[in-house]
């Protein structure tokens, strides 16, 4: 049997601080009275935003880092900002396909069919069909 366990099950990391000062906790910080959590996202912006208690930022802050690092791991993007850009990109994405669309319909009609539609209709959907797919289906989202 492996069953490897520590001779002494004690772990040498019980340095209670004493009468030095509260540590300063990375990644918050104090303005107006109230607690700040200031993180990077998975696209290096600095993010702020105001949190309330001390208590708080720090659960708040340890959380936004822990979903950074599952992002990278998993190589998606975390980020408010491009949150709110990727369905703004997803609309206007939406518009362009229509329009795309409505000028293979228009060339379609000028034209005979032959083996030019395929292709246009392939390369079509390679470029904006594989996009609107893979939107949906983003699953880095678990919690909350
Ligand atoms: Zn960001």
């Amino acid at each position: 049997m492996s069953d490897s366990r520590d001779s002494a099950g004690q772990v040498g990391t019980s340095d209670k601080p004493g009468t030095r000062q509260p540590e300063k906790q990375r990644g918050i910080f104090q303005r107006d009275g109230r607690w700040w959590i200031s993180w990077y996202c998975t696209e290096g912006h600095r993010h702020r935003q105001p949190i309330g208690s001390r208590k708080l930022a720090i659960q708040e802050h340890g959380a936004r880092r822990k979903e950074v690092e599952k992002a990278r791991r998993l190589g998606v993007i975390y980020c408010p900002d491009e949150e709110w850009k990727r369905k703004q990109a997803q609309q206007r994405q939406r518009v362009l396909f229509r329009e795309i669309a409505q000028d293979f319909l228009d060339f379609a009609a000028t034209h005979k069919r032959d083996r030019c539609d395929k292709f246009r209709m392939e390369r079509l959907l390679s470029v904006f069909g594989e996009n609107l797919v893979s939107g949906d289906h983003t699953g880095g989202r678990g919690t909350l």
